[in-house]
Parts: C-alpha cells; structure tokens; sequence
C-alpha cells in the first residue's frame, strides 16, 4: 500500500506531465483533496505532503473536522449538495470557494444568510451534464439563466462552474460531459454577465482526472486516489 504522500507525489507529477502535453502551465491546476469520512489526522498528513486545498462534501461532517486542523491551509471548499438549514455553520468555517450552487433558491438563502454578516462568498455552480436523476446540479439548458439570476445577487460572486462526471468503469465515457461543461463556460463567457468569472472549472475525480485536464479542467476533486477507499462507517 502506498502512503498519502507518495500518491500526493504521483498525481502531482502526472499532473504536470499531463499539462505540459497539452501545453498548458503547469501551475494551471488547483487540487482539491476530497476529505469526507477521512479524520483530521489524515487530513493534516495530507497538508504537510503538498496539499493546499481540501473539501468536504456534508456540512454536518465539516463543522466536526474543520475547526480542529492545526495545519494551515489555503482554502476549504464546500462540493456537496447545499440545504438552507445548514448554511450558518458552513458559513463558520470559512470557506474558500462552495462549488456546489445548484439552484436559485439556495443562492437566494446563502445570499441573504450573507447580507445580514454584510461578506461575499466566492461560489460555482453545479451542472449535471450527466442528465443523471440521482445527481445535484443545475441543467445545462438552465444554467445560463440561472446565472443571470444568481450573478444579481449582491453577495454572491460567480467563479466558474463544477461537475461530477458519469461514474462509469471506463472513464472514457465522461468525456462528452467534460466537453459539454467546456462549451457552457464558453458560452457564459460569451453572454458577458457582469460580475461572473469562469475562473475555475471544476471536473475531474479519481477515476478521470487525467481526461478532465484533456477537456480544460483546471480544479481537480479528488479523494480515492489520495487516501484510499473511504470507509463509511457501520458495518464493513
Ligand atoms: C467524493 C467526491 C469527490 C472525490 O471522489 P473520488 O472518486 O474519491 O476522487 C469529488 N467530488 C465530489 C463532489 C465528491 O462528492
């Protein structure tokens, strides 16, 4: 078995062998190591490896590990589906970037939950290019408008967009959903929404990251391939 810096390591240098190929900067990624079910120790081992960034994807779960990290970070970035009853404690620790805004109406919430600590908090939004039912995120033939609609709100700022691509054994088959996320951000772009980047775009997980950096990813979320299989309590 190979420890978390030795897989930190490898993801990393594949990662710049792969950016290079594509004659991309090979400071052109942001790594996101997805935390859930892991504990703060293993969390902490993974920031003195080379990790600068970590998300969680159950506020729940966060509230419980976040604030114990004695390790400094860069950001912690929320990726799991939002409720509006959870938004104050997410909004306590912090985080860098919630990429997993996937409806108007819980931007509505966050925003509001935000006027009233009068901050800004930097947000993506969530696209089911799979068409999947089990899966959050907004439609693609929504998200333009959509858009529009969140970029109006006063608290929100739009980064960029993220997706789960399709969970299949060959990751070759998530490909057309990493392309349909890159021809929406070119869109977005196109329609020149004041105050909304395409800064970041969110895709790529253990199975398929090397094939989202291919289709323009520039922020990877991955857990497996760092930690190993998560383990979800109860009987296993
Ligand atoms: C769990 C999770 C990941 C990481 O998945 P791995 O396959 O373990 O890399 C990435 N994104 C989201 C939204 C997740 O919930």
């Amino acid at each position: 078995m190979s420890s978390i810096a030795d897989n930190i390591k490898r993801i990393k240098e594949q990662t710049v062998e792969k950016l290079i190929s594509l004659g991309r900067p090979e400071d052109d990624i942001t790594i996101v190591a997805v935390t859930k079910t892991h504990p703060v120790a293993v969390i902490e081992e993974a920031l003195r490896n080379g990790i600068s960034h970590i998300g969680e994807n159950k506020v729940q779960e966060a509230i419980h590990k976040i604030p114990f990290i004695t390790v400094p970070y860069e950001g912690f970035h929320f990726i799991g589906h939002l409720q509006s009853n959870k938004i104050n404690n997410l909004l306590k620790l912090k985080p860098m970037l919630i990429q997993s805004i996937d409806s108007l109406y819980i931007a509505q919430q966050l925003n509001r939950s935000l006027g009233r600590k009068n901050i800004t908090q930097d947000i993506l939004i969530q696209v089911n290019t799979t068409a999947e039912t089990t899966k959050s995120g907004v439609n693609p033939e929504n998200a333009i408008d959509m858009i529009w609609q969140i970029a109006a709100l006063p608290c929100l700022n739009i980064k960029g967009l993220m997706t789960i691509g399709m969970l299949s054994p060959n990751p070759e088959n998530t490909r057309p959903y990493f392309r349909k996320l890159w021809k929406l951000k070119e869109k977005i772009e196109a329609e020149k929404i004041p105050e909304v980047q395409m800064k970041y775009i969110s895709m790529g997980m253990s199975e398929d990251y090397l094939i989202a950096l291919e289709e323009g990813s520039n922020m990877l979320r991955l857990g497996t391939i760092i930690f190993g299989t998560r383990n979800y309590g109860g009987t296993n």
